[in-house]
């Protein structure tokens, strides 16, 4: 889901951006249960629709933000090293708040589709990118909704569907305008299922 916004210094290219208000990662730690399922399913993931991030460095960590429920991050000093280390953070509702394997799976996929985009960018376009998203909501939206679509085209589209129900009942009807904008909605999902050849809506 989102881009978390901190830790990419990127040294001497751009002055520390301290964006950890995004993230307001949790001070309790990141419940077992909860990291040993999402863990799972990113397993099954790389197996079988993202064999390239196979030998990616991906850590779980919580997330304590009341409308952001999953989001990607990079070590920034990582970058430069060449020995990447990523991080997935996950909000504790997804536990508190049951969240079926359909869904979580679907949304995961599209956190690893951010994942594997941030692989294919040097150090330099990384923080183009950044800045971008920083900068220019539309960008942002954008971006998240390339995401969506790569995730769509891997087969999580259904999934992805659920996941919007799910989080449409979590949150204030301000942020979920704002996620219709930067995310398909069920019904452009829908649209986007019906443009396929050969597909059965759930
Ligand atoms: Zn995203």
């Amino acid at each position: 889901m989102r881009v978390v916004k901190t830790m990419l210094c990127l040294l001497a290219l751009f002055p520390c951006l301290s964006l950890t208000a995004f993230a307001q990662p949790a001070e309790n730690t990141l419940p077992k249960i909860l990291e040993a399922r999402a863990m799972k399913i990113v397993a099954e993931l790389v197996e079988e629709s993202f064999p390239e991030l196979l030998d990616i460095k991906l850590t779980p960590k919580a997330i304590n933000n009341p409308s952001v429920f999953l989001a990607t991050d990079i070590d920034a000093l990582s970058i430069l090293s060449g020995d990447r280390e990523y991080t997935l953070y996950l909000n504790q509702n997804l536990m508190t708040q049951p969240i079926s394997d359909l869904a979580l799976k679907g949304i995961l996929a599209h956190e690893l589709v951010h994942f594997n985009d941030y692989e294919k960018m040097n150090a330099f376009e990384l923080a183009v990118f950044y800045v971008r998203i920083l900068a220019d909501a539309r960008f942002e939206a954008e971006y998240e909704r390339a995401t969506d679509l790569q995730s769509f085209e891997r087969g999580y589209a259904i999934g992805i569907k659920a996941f919007r129900f799910w989080l449409y009942d979590q949150i204030t009807p301000k942020a979920k305008a704002l996620k219709e904008i930067n995310y398909y909605t069920p019904a452009e999902i829908d649209e986007w299922l019906l443009s396929q050849n050969e597909v059965t809506l759930l």
